[in-house]
């Protein structure tokens, strides 16, 4: 996935619910010019990206089809807030997703242990970017993908990018992988189970339940499978761990900790890192880069990661993203009651909420009058205005995040 930049990426992928759902509310979708679609679509079809693509392909998918406006002001989205890392973590990681991810691993036990014996990716491991990437199979995004990748291929500022990703995506219904209706994902084209873009679909998807297609929509196994195989080819290593929370010796400066800059586990321990425990590091990691990912807050928890965080990084580009779901891979093979929290706080005393006190923040802010639509745990554009009126009530700090001391006054019937 690495044509897309990382902010195009986490728009198409990073809880893709909450900041997409909320930013579409808010922006005006340009007018577009219909025949300026057509004319694009009749020359784009004589264009080399195109030539695996017969015309009965090309004139079945697109006939007809109209342009979707409402995915330019997303494609030209500033990043208009960006989640401190507690926050961002304490909604991809939480009790439920936790739950939700043991189930998954003894459902779909006897394909896993497969998978990870011819991929060397553990079971957990596959399902941890399940469960963040598409909540174990649940949110696969509701966009038509032809609509939204031939209008991003006409319009806008990534157009080259898209017709690719566009002739790739006709190309997956050509071969017959995926039903047209079931071709469905996140504006930018990311879709299945596993969210990839078209493109990626041809580098890594796989067949694993035996049926002739890669179906990474409706077969559990095949997407599996296909994360697995996305994960192999980014450089995954059999036998090692990600990393491991560590704790650092008092005031050691990590200034310039960075999960490029790989030392031998021999230097860290010299330094005086252990595991968070302390029990010192082991051996299983050959070498690590040191990341904090709330250093510029301040500190926080603080892990060695080694080249198979890097290819979890590799999916999405970022660095929180490969923690969420080292984390909850870690939690879902954990004995049951681990605690979802790091062994060091985030350095912050008003933490994020898991979905289920989102939830429950939703339904206090209904009970206070506030028109925020179904208390549904995702915190769009109406939710942030209640929460900004509810803060101006209390006289905490207005800025419209959902943290556990505004959860808290409402509870306790501020
Ligand atoms: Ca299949």
């Amino acid at each position: 996935m690495k044509p897309l930049t990382p902010l195009l990426r986490r728009a198409a992928l990073c809880l893709p619910f909450v900041a997409t759902a909320a930013f579409a509310q808010e922006a005006p979708a340009p007018a577009l010019d219909e025949a300026q679609f057509r004319a694009c679509l009749r020359q784009l079809q004589s264009t080399p990206a195109f030539r695996a693509i017969t015309p009965a392909t090309f004139a079945r998918h697109t006939d007809g089809l109209r342009p979707d406006a409402t995915v330019l002001p997303l494609l030209n989205r500033q990043p208009e807030f960006s989640l401190p890392p507690w926050d961002y973590l304490a909604m991809l990681v939480d009790a439920e997703r936790v739950a939700d991810g043991r189930a998954a691993l003894a459902q779909w036990r006897e394909a896993l242990a497969r998978i990870e014996a011819q991929s060397g990716v553990p079971a957990a491991i596959a399902v941890g970017v399940w469960g963040v990437e598409s909540n174990f199979g649940r949110n696969l995004g509701t966009r038509p993908l032809v609509t939204s990748l031939a209008t991003l291929s006409c319009f806008g500022r990534r157009q080259a990018y898209f017709r690719g990703e566009f002739a790739a995506a006709l190309r997956i219904l050509q071969e017959g992988h995926i039903a047209p209706d079931k071709l469905t994902g996140s504006w930018a084209g990311a879709f299945g189970q596993t969210q990839f873009m078209p493109s990626t679909f041809f580098r890594s998807a796989v067949d694993f339940d035996g049926d002739g297609r890669r179906d990474i929509v409706d077969s559990a196994p095949d997407a599996l499978a296909s994360t697995a195989r996305f994960l192999q080819n980014a450089g995954w290593r059999r036998g090692q761990p990600w990393g491991f929370e560590v704790r650092l010796p008092p005031g050691y400066d990590t200034r310039s900790a960075s999960r490029k800059n790989k030392r031998p586990i021999e230097a860290w321990r010299q330094d005086g890192l252990t595991l968070a425990d302390g029990r010192p590091l082991p051996a299983s990691l050959p070498s690590a880069g040191l990341i904090q990912p709330a250093r510029a807050h301040g500190g926080g928890p603080a892990f060695l990661v080694g080249r198979n965080f890097d290819a979890l990084y590799s999916y999405n580009a970022s660095e929180n993203y490969a923690l969420a779901i080292a984390r909850l891979a870690s939690l879902i093979a954990a004995p049951e009651g681990t605690p979802v929290a790091f062994a060091t706080a985030w350095p912050t005393d008003d933490p994020g909420l898991s979905r289920a006190e989102n939830r429950e923040l939703q339904a206090l802010l209904l009970m206070q009058g506030h028109d925020i639509g179904q208390a549904d745990g995702l915190i769009g554009a109406r939710t942030r205005d209640a929460i900004r009126a509810e803060q101006q009530r209390l006289g905490h700090p207005v800025n419209g995040r959902a943290g556990q001391k505004l959860l808290r006054a409402l509870k306790n019937g501020a």
